[in-house]
């Protein structure tokens, strides 16, 4: 049997799935092929962070983008919830950072400052706080002495794959 479509995408990862599912959504007949299992290689090996703060160094276009992306995420994981019934445990409860020495907290600080004068949101927890579950793991062998908690998005890849 011949198979025609108006798009080939070539890999079946987190990105090709969702490329697909995009054309597919605006009416062009899409295939993807993928040469193993769909997703099977980055996408499963993925720790499920979506965290352009986290990852940035400075401000710039690239931490522009991935605060927009990440604005549009959760609606994008809510529709993909609806359509597959899939659930890509989306949360948005932040990333700890816990600093070990007097050289880690010095690096902490300016990374809060850089982020708070982009208007991004960065919370200093002091260690003596550990009466909640989410802080006392942030904790190292007790012996983490500051953490900055910025925003995080964490997914499954794999689930949006699938
Ligand atoms: C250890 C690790 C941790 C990571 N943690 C994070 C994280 O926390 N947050 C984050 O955002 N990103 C993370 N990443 C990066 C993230 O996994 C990738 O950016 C993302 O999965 C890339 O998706 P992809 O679809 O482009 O690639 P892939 O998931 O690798 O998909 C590509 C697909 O193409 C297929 N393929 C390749 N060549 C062909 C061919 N010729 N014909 C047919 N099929 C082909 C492959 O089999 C594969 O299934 C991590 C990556 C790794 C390795």
């Amino acid at each position: 049997m011949r198979r025609t479509a108006d798009v080939v995408v070539v890999g079946g990862g987190v990105i090709g799935c969702a490329v697909a599912r995009e054309l597919a959504r605006r009416g062009a007949r899409t295939i993807v092929v993928e040469r193993g299992e769909v997703g099977a290689e980055a996408t499963r090996a993925a720790a499920g962070m979506v965290a352009p703060q986290a990852e940035s160094s400075g401000p710039g276009p690239l931490l522009r983008l991935g605060i927009a992306s990440r604005e549009r995420y959760a609606a994008w994981t809510e529709a993909l919830a609806a359509e597959s019934g899939v659930d890509v445990e989306y949360r948005t409860d932040g990333i700890v950072y816990a600093a070990l020495t007097a050289a880690d907290v010095r690096v902490l600080a300016a990374r809060a400052r850089w982020q708070r004068a982009a208007g991004l949101r960065v919370e200093r927890l002091a260690s003596t706080t550990s009466a909640s579950p989410r802080r006392s793991s942030w904790r190292h062998g007790g012996r983490a002495s500051r953490c900055w908690s910025g925003r995080r998005s964490r997914r499954s890849a794999r689930g949006a794959a699938r």
